[in-house]
């Protein structure tokens, strides 16, 4: 990507992206970037841009945990209380009030980063471009973003900041190649291969009981086989071992 195409009026701060970059390494984050708002403007469609939700945002914090096992990523009853909650979710949510804290303690102000109440997928943002754009993976062709250590099988979530940082902008190739395997194994149709992603297919199919790959009372696993077939990624669902696709 052209940093220079996309000039800002402030000044980025160097010192204050590396107390938070030193943060993300101290907790031993694998997967996190800093989105330049910039092209995100540009790029995405009216109602969907960091500047049409908060005009005045500077930056785009992506984070990102992997799944290293379908269990992870699937849902878990609390108690009698009927509700369902992630594991990989909570996680996330773990990792942005960590930096909430740290955004406040330096005197910004921050918004979005929730998981919960239909957030995380109502959300303007468009997490795997956002992802894309700081060098977190690269979009495949079913439309999700492909990372280095973990493949597609990774939960996102963002948080828009007025703090001036430094971007990580890094374009990383696709690797996608002639595999089809997550169109093959699709039984919804929503993956045809065209880097769409047709949302209203999938949930057509994974919210039907018998098609979830486990469920009982308390645990509920998704379809998500698009996940499990695709190679990339050193951290498979097959055995949990890290092994090259
Ligand atoms: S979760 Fe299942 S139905 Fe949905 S896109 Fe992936 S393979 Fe298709
Ligand atoms: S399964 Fe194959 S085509 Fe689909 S995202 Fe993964 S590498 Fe790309």
């Amino acid at each position: 990507m052209d940093t220079t195409k996309y000039p800002h009026p402030w000044e980025q701060d160097q010192a204050l992206t590396d107390r938070l970059l030193k943060l993300v390494d101290d907790e031993d984050w694998d997967l996190f970037g800093i989105a330049d708002v910039g092209p995100l403007n540009e790029k995405a469609r009216p109602g969907r841009r960091p500047k049409d939700l908060w005009p005045t945002a500077k930056a785009v914090l992506m984070f990102a945990v992997g799944l290293a096992d379908p269990f992870t990523r699937g849902w878990v009853q609390n108690g009698k209380s009927g509700k369902f909650y992630s594991y990989a979710l909570l996680e996330l949510d773990r990792r942005v009030w960590t930096v909430k804290r740290f955004l406040r303690q330096e005197g910004y102000l921050y918004f979005g980063g929730e998981s919960y109440g239909g957030a995380l997928f109502d959300t303007g943002i468009r997490f795997a471009d956002a992802a894309a754009d700081c060098g977190m993976g690269y979009i495949g062709k079913s439309n999700v973003l492909v990372t280095e250590k973990y493949g597609p099988r990774i939960n996102m979530t963002y948080l828009m900041t007025d703090a001036p940082l430094v971007t990580t902008i890094k374009e990383v190739p696709s690797r996608c190649g002639r595999c089809t395997a997550c169109q093959q194994v699709c039984m919804s149709g929503a993956i045809l291969g065209d880097y769409y992603f047709h949302q209203r297919q999938c949930e057509a199919i994974i919210n039907v009981k018998p098609n979830m790959d486990y469920y009982s009372d308390f645990v509920k696993q998704d379809c998500d086989r698009c996940l499990r077939v695709c190679p990339q990624g050193k951290v498979h669902w097959t055995d949990g071992k890290e092994v090259k696709p």
